[in-house]
């Protein structure tokens, strides 16, 4: 259901009124993990100045150790509502236990999963049985054709509101987080007719680089960036090292808003 050979015409994600994958790029900004009210209105007000819609913020963190901080949970999940609604904005949330989603709904305005949940199939069967848009991350070990099936797996449950995005994939390369694949965007774009974004903040891990990809992403076709946005990223509780301040993101959208997407 996926396949572009199903359906031509490119699908159109709307998240409360703003397109996505309509021909215009749309972007995600806002820190790697809800922290406190304060910390996700900063950014808030950082994205809506710059004439963002969406706004990201991880509640339920993926660690890769369990001592790392977990994130708020669904206090996180309030926050990222409260703001939202006082700011105008929508919000993109990771959702990690199919038993969250249903609740979830009454707070975000996208589900993400994230790369290491892209086959926990009960969560993509779960993703797809509500209705609310879905951005589906590629594993960090998953083909390009593993990945449309994940999407598959959420479409085929009646939820068509699915945007993809690659953010880097496993390699031998340690100069880099993540090897940004860069060639699955048009991939993606030819075989499904849905939206496909790019994470720069997870694929390359390093702040000096998310310009250039970004750049790279635009110009291949992608729909939108997604990257990360701390007020203090020198003290952010997770992804320290790639997260931009307000400062240095307002100079990364002045650079990207120069370009033009690619029209497909
Ligand atoms: C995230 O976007 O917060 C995240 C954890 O990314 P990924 O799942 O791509 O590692
Ligand atoms: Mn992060």
């Amino acid at each position: 259901l996926v396949s572009r050979k199903n359906k031509a015409e490119d699908t159109v994600v709307n998240i409360k009124g703003e397109k996505v994958g309509a021909g215009e790029l749309t972007h995600v900004f806002g820190p790697c993990s809800v922290e406190s009210y304060e910390q996700v209105k900063e950014v808030a007000q950082a994205v809506k100045k710059q004439g963002g819609k969406l706004l990201r913020g991880g509640a339920y963190k993926p660690r890769t150790s369990p001592y790392d901080f977990q994130g708020l949970g669904e206090e996180g999940l309030q926050i990222l509502k409260r703001v939202a609604d006082e700011e105008g904005l929508a919000v993109i949330s990771e959702i990690v236990n199919p038993a969250d989603i249903e609740k979830a709904v009454d707070y975000i305005d996208v589900i993400q999963i994230g790369a290491r949940n892209m086959q926990n199939f009960e969560l993509l069967k779960a993703a797809g049985a509500v209705k609310k848009p879905v951005l589906l991350k590629r594993g960090m070990s998953a083909t390009i054709s593993e990945f449309i099936n994940a999407a598959e797996y959420i479409i085929s449950r009646g939820n068509d509101q699915i945007i993809l995005c690659e953010r880097g994939i496993r390699t031998y390369e340690k100069a880099t987080r993540n090897t940004l694949d860069i060639s699955a965007v048009p991939i993606l774009k030819q075989e499904t007719h849905l939206p496909v974004l790019v994470d720069v903040t997870h694929s390359t891990g390093r702040r000096d680089l998310l310009l250039p990809t970004a750049r790279a992403a635009i110009a291949i076709g992608a729909d939108g960036i997604m990257a990360e946005v701390h007020p203090d990223p020198a003290v952010a509780l997770s992804d320290s090292a790639q997260q931009m301040d307000i400062p240095t993101f307002e100079s990364f959208i002045n650079e990207i808003n120069k370009q033009q997407p690619v029209k497909s």
